[in-house]
């Protein structure tokens, strides 16, 4: 008999292949890291400084892609609380606000009463900072990024609205597509993990875009 390699097998594998990548790859790029930083700490010339600073930046970059390659890859079960969404994005709100400032650009969130969901507290963080950080990148200087959190019917609604230059209609159907990017220093992976939180939480995300913004709706049930 020919043996059908099953959808849990594949996803093992994947997330083997994950594990030793996390391991196998990190370990050393740390070390070298370490050595870089050693070494850029003893040069004698600032264009010496400065190409070392530019070696550990490219190692920082590729971790974070690989970093963010793990959370997608990830198959492990995640866990599920009863909480309140502007708990959570209150916690973050700090870290929002401080890549508002570095890029120039204004936030404000404007949370309703909102009854508790089920929600994985990490996941959702990552999800909305995600969903943040491409909010601000689209926009020129001074833009105006809202995160709303409202309920509607039988669910609990997080929107997050930006004044970007919106989404090319050809573009539409890629979104979430894993390393689908139109930045020069995009990983493309930022969506695919949005779209993958979403599902771990049962919930749906709709966006919406024109040439003068993008709105980005992600609604969660109640039991
Ligand atoms: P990355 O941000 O690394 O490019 P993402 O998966 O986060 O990867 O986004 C994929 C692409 O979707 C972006 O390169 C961009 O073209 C488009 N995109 C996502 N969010 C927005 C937004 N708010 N406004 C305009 N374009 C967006
Ligand atoms: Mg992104």
């Amino acid at each position: 008999y020919e043996k059908e390699v099953s959808k849990l097998e594949r996803m093992n594998l994947i997330g083997q292949i994950a594990a030793s990548i996390g391991h196998e790859i990190r370990n050393p790029m740390t070390t070298v890291r370490g050595y870089l930083q050693l070494l850029g700490v003893k040069a004698d010339y600032r264009a010496e400084k400065a190409t070392f600073d530019l070696m550990i930046s490219e190692l920082d970059r590729a971790n974070e892609i690989i970093a963010e390659f793990l959370s997608l890859a990830q198959i492990k079960k995640v866990e599920l609380k009863s909480k309140n969404l502007n708990d959570i994005i209150s916690n973050l709100y700090p870290l929002i606000e401080a890549d508002a400032f570095t890029q120039n650009k204004q936030i404000c969130f404007i949370p309703e009463v909102i009854p508790n969901v089920e929600l994985n507290e990490k996941e959702i963080s990552q999800l909305v900072l995600n969903l943040t950080r491409n909010g601000f990148e689209a926009m020129e200087e001074r833009g105006y990024l809202t995160i709303r959190t409202c309920l509607e019917g039988k669910r609990v609604v997080l929107q997050i609205e930006d004044e970007g230059s919106g989404i090319p209609p050809e573009y539409l159907n890629k979104l979430g597509t894993p390393f689908f990017t139109t930045k020069d220093y995009g990983t493309g992976l930022g969506l695919a993990t949005c779209y993958k939180i979403v599902e771990n939480h049962n919930a749906k995300i709709l966006i919406n875009s024109s040439s003068s913004g993008t709105n980005v709706c992600v609604l969660f049930p109640i039991r």
